[in-house]
């Protein structure tokens, strides 16, 4: 077969996705809503942490000297809890202060020895220090992060840990790329909502769901539109109303070389088509352009394909909308455990778990490959990134993106 003038290498594929990515606006949300959002300037930290020198043991606090040789008796003349409430007093040779976790240090302290290493007589106020006095139990004030000091850059993804951080550094709001607002038709007269009883010949729609997961997944907000039967003046009014609510359009189905694959026939005569089909395997037929000015992804209708190829096309495209921020991919380089199918021409993107159990990460197949077989996405841990010509034998490696 002649190759079509839009038939791309996957690297070709991202090359022009990367030139044309949404411009997305900024906003400044509450810290508490920040998950997965995804920061949109760098962020300083508004003070140091820790603020101030302060104990990492419940224990107590002394100059390093009045406990050598071990063990040592000091007298306890304070204690000092974490909190505004007792601001601590000086310690002076031959005293200890009692002090907890995260409590300041008290002036003159230099050392910390844990309750656990210590025996109090509570009679006479004293302590037996049963070991040196420990200096790397003081946190010191900015041995984390200093005043000013960047800690987020722009475009990295709110985690937990991140949010944490922000709350840490001060901020209670974060600026944050706005969400990309994305419109979801899937389309075949096949396809009947999950729930509902079907006619011979329906299956349930599954593609706008997973999609769905993904947008969120991504960090962005779906819309799903009435699944659209195979008629073109119906797919063009919903990809019209579509084009007017969103900032991007995935449509599922109806991209292939089939009689009802309306979605590229409508993109042929009344779209702009920037590419169609992409030599990677599964999903080959994705075609990416624009329908009244907005971009639009037309994903193949076999499930696992238009998972695999959002993550694929889709996702690349995002992160170019977010100043190369959002989720990240994570690759890894596997062995494979089992000869798997490839081709000289495709990049080849099978479903795999990985065994991490010995020296090196083993790589097998979830098992049937068809492009229709979700469950064979479930089960895996990872797609390999078998470039075109890779033998694909039992024994060789690959690089395999994390899913
Ligand atoms: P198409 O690309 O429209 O020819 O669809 C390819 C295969 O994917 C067919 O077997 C369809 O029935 C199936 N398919 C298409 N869209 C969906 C969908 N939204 N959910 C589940 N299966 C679908
Ligand atoms: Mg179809």
């Amino acid at each position: 077969m002649p190759e079509t003038p839009y038939f791309v290498s996957y690297p070709e594929a991202v090359k022009i996705l990367e030139s044309q990515p949404l411009t997305l606006p900024t906003e400044t949300i509450p810290l508490d809503q920040g998950y997965n959002r995804i920061i949109s300037r760098n962020l300083d930290s508004k003070v140091d942490d820790p603020r101030f020198d302060n104990s990492a043991m419940d224990g107590f606090a002394f100059r390093h000297q009045d406990s050598t040789p071990a063990p040592a008796r000091l007298q306890i003349t304070q204690t000092i809890q974490a909190g505004p409430a007792n601001p601590p007093g000086a310690i002076v040779k031959g005293q200890t202060a009692r002090i907890m976790t995260g409590a300041p240090m008290p002036e003159g302290a230099d050392a910390i020895l844990p309750i656990e290493l210590c025996e109090v007589d509570e009679e006479n106020k004293t302590v037996l220090l049963l070991e040196e006095g420990k200096k790397h139990f003081i946190r010191k004030q900015g041995e984390n992060l200093q005043e000013g000091h960047t800690a987020l850059h722009k475009a990295t993804v709110l985690t937990p840990s991140s949010i944490g951080l922000c709350a840490t550094m001060g901020y209670s709001e974060i600026p944050v790329f706005s969400q990309a607002k994305i419109g979801i038709v899937s389309t075949g007269d096949e396809l009947q909502t999950p729930g509902m009883p079907l006619k011979d010949g329906e299956i349930y729609e599954s593609n706008s769901f997973g999609l769905v997961g993904l947008v969120k997944w991504a960090g962005h907000q779906a819309k799903r539109y009435t699944s659209v039967v195979d008629s073109i003046d119906t797919l063009r009014a919903t990809l019209d109303q579509a084009a007017k609510e969103c900032d991007l359009i995935l449509t599922s189905g109806g991209v292939s070389m089939g009689d009802w694959d309306f979605v590229r026939k409508l993109m042929e005569e009344e779209g702009d088509i920037k590419f169609w089909r992409v030599k990677i395997r599964p999903g080959s037929p994705p075609l990416f352009g624009y329908w009244k000015g907005v971009p639009l992804f037309g994903l193949p209708g076999n499930p696992a394909s238009s998972h695999v190829v959002f993550r694929m096309l889709v996702g690349p495209y995002l992160r170019a909308s977010t100043g190369g921020g959002g989720i990240q991919e994570r690759r890894i380089r596997v062995q494979l455990a089992e000869s798997l199918k490839t081709d000289g021409k495709n990049l080849i993107l099978r479903r795999i778990f990985v065994d991490t159990s010995g020296e090196k990460l083993l790589a097998y197949s979830t098992g049937y490959q068809g492009s229709g077989n979700l469950n064979s996405l479930v089960l895996a841990d990872a797609l390999t990134l078998l470039e075109p010509g890779h033998s694909g034998e039992k024994g060789t490696w690959c690089d395999a993106l994390l899913l």
